[in-house]
C-alpha cells in the first residue's frame, strides 16, 4: 500500500530465511483484515510502500539453522504477531506482548502475508503446526485462527463471557461474527449482535446470536436495556474501535460488567468515564494473543463444532487484491480470502 486507497500488486525480492531463527512459509491462503482498512483510509504517502497482510496459513519451505520444532513441509498457521514463545509474557499467554515480538505487515524487513511467501521471525515460537494436510477442506476456518477467530475469542475472554451470561457484540464485521461464535462456545445465554448489514446479521444468527439491534447510539443503548430486563449485559465484545462504538459498549454494560476491546482504538481516550466508574465496569482487551489460543480452538475447528471460515464470502487471486480492498471497504463482502 503506497497511500490511502492505493494498493498495488508488485514483484518484490523473494522472501527468504535471514536470521537462523526464521522460517520461510509459502502462503496457501491469506486474507484482507478489517484492520487493513484503517491504513486504506488514512495511510500517508510512502515512497517504498508498506507490505500488507498479517493472516495466513501455509507450508514451511525452509528453516534457519537454529529452528528446532519445524521442518520443511509442515502445514502451519501464522498468527498476526510473531513471538519467541519463551519470554515471561509468552509464558503467561500474552504473546502479543512478547519482549522480542512484533507484527507482520508493517515494514519491508518483516513483510506481509498478502504475498506468495513470507519470512517468519522467531519461527519456533510463532508458527503453529497443524495436524492436517495442506489441501484440507477446513482451510478457511483454519485461516481464521491466524487472527479473526482468535481475536473474537479474546474479546469474549476479556469481557468475561461465561455460562449463563448475557452478551452483546458491537460490530458485525468478521471479528464481531467470530465473537458471536466465541460467546456461544463459552456458554453465553443471550447473545445480542449490534449491526445493520443483512448478510452479516444472517450469519450472526447462524453462529448463535439470539437478538439483533440495528439502531445506533442512544437508541441502541435503550433497545439493549429493553431486551435484557432493563439492566444491560454482563459482557460486551467491542470489535469496531471507534469512539461511538466504545461509548455504546460502556453504556450497554450492566453494573459489574466487562468490555473486551479488540477493535483497534481510533479515539484519544476511553469515553464515558462516569458510567465506567459508577457502574464498576471492567475495561479490558487489546491485541489478541492468538498464538496462545490456537491449541484451545483448533479441536473445535477440526471436528466442525465451529465454522468461523464462513466469514469469508469472496475468494480472489493475487491480481484482484486491490479490488478486494475496495469490496471490503464498500461492505460488498464480509471478508476476502486470497489464494495466491
Ligand atoms: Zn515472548
Amino acid at each position: 500500500m503506497y497511500r490511502a486507497g492505493d494498493v498495488r500488486v508488485e514483484n518484490v525480492p523473494d522472501a527468504a530465511v535471514v536470521n537462523p531463527t526464521d522460517a520461510l512459509v509459502r502462503v496457501t491462503r491469506a486474507c484482507i483484515c478489517g484492520s487493513d482498512l484503517w491504513p486504506y483510509h488514512d495511510l500517508e504517502p510512502t515512497e517504498k510502500g508498506r507490505p500488507m497482510g498479517h493472516e495466513a496459513i501455509g507450508v514451511v519451505e525452509a528453516v534457519g539453522a537454529q529452528v528446532r520444532r519445524l521442518k520443511k513441509g509442515d502445514f502451519v498457521v501464522m498468527p498476526f504477531a510473531f513471538s519467541d514463545g519463551t519470554c515471561p509474557f509468552c509464558h503467561e499467554g500474552l504473546t502479543t506482548s512478547c519482549v522480542h515480538g512484533g507484527f507482520f505487515g508493517f515494514s519491508p524487513e518483516i513483510g506481509g502475508a498478502q504475498a506468495e511467501a513470507v519470512r517468519i521471525p522467531l519461527a519456533d515460537g510463532t508458527l503453529y503446526v497443524l495436524p492436517v494436510r495442506e489441501d484440507n477442506a477446513l482451510a478457511a476456518s483454519l485461516l481464521t485462527l491466524s487472527d479473526v477467530m482468535g481475536t473474537g475469542h479474546h474479546a469474549a475472554v476479556t469481557a468475561k463471557v461465561a455460562p449463563g451470561k448475557k452478551v452483546a457484540v458491537v460490530g458485525d464485521g468478521a471479528v464481531g461474527l467470530c465473537g458471536v461464535i466465541a460467546a456461544k462456545r463459552l456458554g453465553a445465554e443471550q447473545i445480542i449482535i449490534l449491526g445493520r448489514h443483512p448478510d452479516r446479521i444472517a450469519l450472526a444468527k447462524a453462529f448463535g446470536a439470539t437478538n439483533v439491534v440495528s439502531e445506533r447510539g442512544d437508541e441502541a443503548v435503550e433497545k439493549v436495556h429493553k431486551i435484557t430486563g432493563g439492566f444491560g449485559v454482563h459482557s460486551v465484545l467491542e470489535s469496531v474501535g471507534t469512539e461511538q462504538a466504545m461509548l455504546t459498549a460502556v453504556n450497554i454494560a450492566r453494573p459489574g460488567g466487562a468490555v473486551g476491546r479488540v477493535g483497534v482504538p481510533h479515539y484519544p481516550g476511553i469515553p464515558a468515564w462516569e458510567p465506567t466508574f459508577y457502574k464498576n465496569i471492567t475495561i479490558s482487551g487489546g491485541p489478541a494473543p492468538v498464538r496462545a489460543y490456537i491449541a484451545e480452538l483448533l479441536p473445535d475447528v477440526l471436528e466442525g463444532r465451529i465454522q468461523p471460515g464462513r466469514v469469508f464470502d469472496r475468494v480472489i487471486g493475487m491480481d484482484e487484491v486491490p479490488d478486494g480492498y475496495r469490496a471490503m471497504d464498500k461492505r460488498e463482502v464480509i471478508k476476502v480470502m486470497l489464494k495466491p
